[in-house]
């Protein structure tokens, strides 16, 4: 696999990260090192804010804080003026510490603990994405226990399952997530919901997928959700302000993806919402999007020294970096492509072919299987671009490997945002057996 992705260098041929020699972030913050461009994720916001508000819809980006969840992010979501959708108490935990406001957050989840929606309501979440029957009776009771009212979305699941640049359209019930549309589920949630005063139903909410490379799933979806809202109108009087989309904008980490551009996605989005609305003779709902790896995918890059070699005969060699699938298991979960540069020289030729393998032990950790590459030695620097997303919020201790350290980069300034974990925090919730006697 080789690579032609525009990035930048400095003045001596080295790649350059947010205006940063990627050699010198190397050296002052060791490696693994995953290093966000922040110019690249304020870029990535305003497409989808300018985008959409250049529709004339009333529009809200919730960023899709399970992509990349640390305090620095959500600060910067908050400047932005995005919104934050959290999937689990730690997400809110980390939303909150970092002052995100909490009636911009949105709650979503499958599971849902009690504790987690006490959480929720104690701190004045803004809406509860409501997934599933047995949640409605959770939250009623948390609701009634803290004498308190919440805005609660429902979140429904149209038949429409989007696989990377083409859509399927499926049954309801492989989805663990949502209430089922065709079967009338959803319209029992709804019943359920009006029936408890202290939730304040605000809108309908899908997902379909991740990784969409073109706008026909978005529209299915769209024509659904706008007929399920139109039944809703005539059968019960109600009319949801919000239509919530979901996420899933494709992004490209290969040559070889080419996925329609966010902002051509987008604008049909926008048309279709307007077009189905305005013939179901319904008022215009407020536009919400979800985009998680599309905002911070592309911008983050992880830098790796490369360690050991090993070479056998008719065979691609082996090269082996000080990271692996602790920091980017997407490669060993779903067959995940990449492709790497030469941090010192990532426009020379790309005349060697590799194997891009991790320090972990398993034979499936290999983060580019037959890469085109400059040649590399032990020491040099191996970047592997668009690693922004569900790398380190998928990050585990795996061997107890400590996760590796995260660092925004902007015209030429670094800061470190999450600090490297080191061994003493690896045993820091082990304790010792004291035995039976
Ligand atoms: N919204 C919901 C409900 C999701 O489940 C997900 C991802 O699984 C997203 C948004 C973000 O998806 P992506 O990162 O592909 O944009």
């Amino acid at each position: 696999m080789s690579f032609s992705h525009q990035f930048a260098t400095t003045p001596t041929g080295h790649l350059m990260l947010g205006g940063c020699d990627a050699l010198t972030l190397a050296r002052k913050y060791g490696t693994p090192l995953i290093v966000y461009d922040v110019d690249q994720l304020e870029a990535a916001v305003s497409q989808f804010t300018q985008t959409l508000a250049a529709s004339g819809l009333t529009s809200a980006v919730c960023y899709a804080s399970k992509a990349f969840s640390c305090i620095a992010i959500y600060q910067l979501m908050a400047r932005l003026g995005c919104h934050v959708d959290v999937v689990s108490g730690g997400e809110l935990y980390t939303a909150l510490q970092a002052h995100f406001p909490p009636e911009r957050i949105c709650f979503h989840g499958n599971n849902k603990t009690k504790a987690e929606l006490e959480f929720a309501i104690t701190k004045h979440v803004g809406t509860i994405v409501i997934d599933n029957f047995h949640e409605i009776n959770l939250l009623k009771q948390v609701l009634t226990n803290q004498n308190a009212t919440v805005n609660v979305m429902l979140r429904v699941t149209p038949g429409v399952q989007a696989h990377t640049h083409r859509y399927i359209t499926t049954g309801q019930t492989d989805s663990k997530f949502g209430f089922d549309l065709a079967s009338g589920q959803a319209t029992t949630a709804l019943q359920w919901i009006l029936a408890c005063p202290r939730m304040n139903f605000i809108g309908v909410h899908a997902h379909i997928g991740s990784q969409i490379f073109v706008p026909d799933g978005f529209i299915t979806e769209i024509n659904r959700l706008c007929t399920l809202i139109a039944q809703w109108a005539r059968n019960f009087a109600v009319i949801p302000a919000v239509l919530d989309i979901g996420g899933g904008f494709g992004i490209q980490y290969t040559n070889d993806e080419h996925p329609v551009p966010v902002k051509t996605i987008l604008q049909t989005i926008t048309t279709t919402v307007k077009q189905s609305f305005k013939q179901a003779h319904l008022p215009l709902p407020a536009l919400w999007v979800e985009p998680g790896r599309a905002i911070v995918g592309p911008a983050g890059t992880t830098l790796y020294t490369v360690g050991s070699e090993k070479h056998l005969p008719g065979r691609l060699p082996y090269v082996a970096v000080d990271g692996g699938m602790g920091d980017n298991i997407r490669p060993a979960l779903y067959d995940a492509h990449y492709t790497a540069l030469n941090a010192a020289c990532p426009t020379a030729p790309a005349i060697n072919r590799i194997r891009l393998v991790g320090k972990y032990c398993e034979s499936g950790d290999v983060l580019v299987d037959d890469l085109r590459i400059a040649p590399l030695s032990a020491g040099d620097i191996v970047a592997i671009p668009v690693t922004g997303a569900y790398g380190y919020s998928m990050a585990s201790n795996y061997n107890r490997n400590c996760r590796p350290a995260v660092v925004f980069a902007q015209r030429g300034h670094s800061q470190l945002v999450i600090r490297r974990e080191s061994y003493s925090q690896l045993v820091i919730n082990d304790l010792p057996y004291e035995g039976s006697n």
